[in-house]
Formats: C-alpha cells, sequence, structure tokens
C-alpha cells in the first residue's frame, strides 16, 4: 500500500456513555460518586488497556475476578508469554504432535477453525511463522528476512490442525499457531459470562476498543458506542452504535503498523505471502451478539475484502458490519444502519 495513495484515517472504537468518552489513559479502579455512576477498573492485560465497567452493582470484587479470568485466559492463548498453553504447542517436541487441550483452548480452537473454513485460508490462524517474523510492536521498522518470510509461508496452512474434542492433532511437524485474531473476542465473552453469572445487568467490557455490552444502560436506553475516526479529534465519529447485548469489534491497518520507504506495512498478513494484505481496506467493523465471532470475522472479513467479506456477512444471521475504504467510503452490511446514528 502506498502512502501516497491514501491519507489516513485512523479509526477505533472508543466507548461513549451519555457524553462521557471512555478514558483509557491509565491503570486503576474508579469508584462511583453517585449511585448513577458505574464502578469501572482498567488494568494493561493482553498488550493493551482492558477496560470493565459496571453498572449495576458497586461490588469490587466482581472486578478483581473479571480481571483474573482475563489474565488467566491470556496466559493460556498468548503465543508470547513463555508459559502459555499455545507457547508449549508452538515449542512442542518433534516426536509429539498430538496434545490435550485446555477445555477453552479447545473451544476457542474450533471456533477458529470455523472461519478459517469459511475464508478458505484467508483468515489462517497457522500463521504464526510469518506473524512472528514481523514486529509491528517496538517502533523498529525492520522487514523480515524475504527468504525466512518464505519459508514461513510454506508452513502456514490450517488443514494440518485435526481437534477432536480436547484432543489436537498437528498433521505436519512445523504447524504452529496465533489465536491473536479472535481471542480477544472470545475472553470478552467468558468475562461476560462470568460477569453474568455474577447477576450484573448492566455493564460494558472493553479489551482495546474489543467493546461487549451486557444488557443495556441501567435506565434502558442502548449503550452508545462511538466508531471514531481517529485522524480527526480524539471525539470525532462517523457514527455512532446503539446496542445492547452486542459486540463491536473493529480490524484495521491503522492498529499494529509501520511505515517504511513510503509503504505502509500493518499486522493483517496474506497467508498465502506472509506480507500485509493490499485490498484498499482501512477497517472492517462487525457488529454481533458473540464478540468471539465478532473478532474473528472483523479480521476474516478484512482478509477476504470488500466484496466477498460484505457477501460473507448477509448471509449470517444477527451479524452486521461495515467496511472503510482508502477513499473513507462507508460500506454497510444489510441491517447495520439501523444501529446508527450519525455522528
Ligand atoms: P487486533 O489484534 O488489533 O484485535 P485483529 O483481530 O484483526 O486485530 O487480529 C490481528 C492479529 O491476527 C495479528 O496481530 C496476528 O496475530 C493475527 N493475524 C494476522 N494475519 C492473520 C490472518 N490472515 N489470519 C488469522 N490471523 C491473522
Ligand atoms: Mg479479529
Amino acid at each position: 500500500m502506498n502512502k501516497n495513495t491514501f491519507h489516513w484515517l485512523r479509526l477505533s472504537l472508543c466507548a461513549m456513555i451519555g457524553s462521557a468518552v471512555l478514558n483509557l489513559s491509565g491503570c486503576g479502579t474508579v469508584l462511583p460518586s453517585s449511585s448513577q455512576e458505574p464502578i469501572q477498573r482498567t488494568d494493561f492485560l493482553l498488550n493493551t488497556f482492558v477496560d470493565i465497567k459496571l453498572y449495576d452493582t458497586t461490588d469490587i470484587t466482581i472486578l478483581d475476578d473479571a480481571m483474573a479470568l482475563c489474565k488467566d485466559l491470556e496466559s493460556r492463548f498468548s503465543r508470547t508469554l513463555e508459559d502459555s498453553e499455545i507457547y508449549h504447542l508452538n515449542h512442542r517436541a518433534p516426536d509429539k504432535q498430538t496434545v490435550e487441550l485446555s477445555e477453552q483452548t479447545a473451544e476457542l480452537l474450533s471456533l477458529a477453525l470455523n472461519y478459517c473454513e469459511r475464508s478458505d485460508g484467508a483468515f489462517d490462524i497457522t500463521i504464526e511463522p510469518a506473524s512472528s517474523l514481523w514486529d509491528f510492536t517496538s517502533g523498529n521498522k525492520v522487514l523480515p528476512d524475504p527468504v525466512q518470510l518464505e519459508d514461513a509461508v510454506s508452513k502456514i496452512g490450517y488443514e494440518s490442525l485435526l481437534v477432536e474434542d480436547q484432543t489436537l492433532t498437528f498433521l505436519t511437524p512445523d504447524t504452529t499457531l496465533d489465536l491473536g485474531a479472535i481471542a480477544k473476542g472470545y475472553i470478552a465473552d467468558e468475562i461476560k459470562e462470568l460477569l453474568v453469572d455474577r447477576g450484573v445487568k448492566s455493564a460494558i467490557i472493553n479489551l482495546g476498543g474489543n467493546v461487549l455490552c451486557i444488557g443495556s444502560k441501567p435506565n434502558g436506553d442502548p449503550f452508545k458506542i462511538g466508531l471514531k475516526k481517529p485522524f480527526a479529534s480524539e471525539s470525532e465519529t462517523f457514527a455512532i452504535a446503539n446496542i445492547a447485548d452486542m459486540s463491536v469489534v473493529t480490524s484495521g491497518v491503522y492498529e499494529r503498523y509501520f511505515e517504511l520507504d513510503g509503504n505502509h506495512y500493518h499486522h493483517i498478513l496474506n497467508p498465502a505471502t506472509g506480507y500485509p494484505y493490499e485490498n484498499d481496506l482501512l477497517s472492517v467493523t462487525i457488529l454481533s451478539g458473540s464478540s468471539a465471532d465478532g473478532d474473528g470475522l472483523s479480521t476474516t472479513c478484512f482478509s477476504l475484502g470488500l466484496e466477498a467479506g460484505m457477501e460473507l456477512i448477509n448471509s449470517l444471521d444477527g451479524i452486521y458490519g461495515c467496511f472503510i475504504d482508502e477513499d473513507y467510503n462507508i460500506y454497510y452490511s444489510e441491517g447495520m444502519e439501523d444501529f446508527l446514528n450519525e455522528a
């Protein structure tokens, strides 16, 4: 993608409740100043700010438990934490190609494989050999070695994974996993389940822009989730989504990227080349009931591109979305606009 071909619209999600814009600038617990205010906690987990707001309880132990669950799931699904379940799978002994998974990892893998199949491998959780050669976080603008990248690409292929109940068999020895495209959504769903079990009926879970609401605002109004244009001022949005009991997730080229020699390199990679997709899209936003579906689909639809991605969304019940291309055209799926107010 050439820098000259478009101007950057840095798009991200920002949860807005009434006129209050979510502030993720620091970690900590916020206690309510009045009975109308939520209790809130922000921690740095999953390489991002995790923010949870509960509107109908003052029990901060629920927040503690929700964050502990988030940390526990991160320690299973991370590909970089050296003690994680996925790290151990990726660094298994050559003679150990069949492994027992935890219940959650088995469930997440099955959900993820569904999107690998639906996209015919445009979304592929065995992208790890390629994704680990890229560094979009440290600020060092270094391209992977082309020979190493080519070798990595030859190892990618979700067809090499066989999941039966909680047993995973790798059909090829050098297949490895990166669940980064769907783990946050799954973790949001798990946090929601914990909160609902603890009696919470009104809450917002925000895992670095991966937003999942429980119920609606205490007064019955839907939550308002701003779909933000970061190139504009902090609070400027292109639309406001009014949602209850739904998830809002965006994948885009502006989240993790670097620019080098006039090219823009972002973190959604084409499994066929190991390089970032170049498909004229800036972002895909998905509204769905389950956040794992939203996260899986936002990356899948970005990978598929506008036409095939839109077709996929429109074929699914209860899933809505919008695509933004590099000319800032916005394309809505059937029914998506019913949730939106213009910003
Ligand atoms: P975010 O991490 O910002 O939530 P996404 O959900 O779109 O963004 O996931 C991007 C991540 O998914 C990458 O950082 C990488 O770990 C992984 N990934 C990159 N390309 C692919 C792909 N084609 N299929 C599946 N996962 C991918
Ligand atoms: Mg995703």
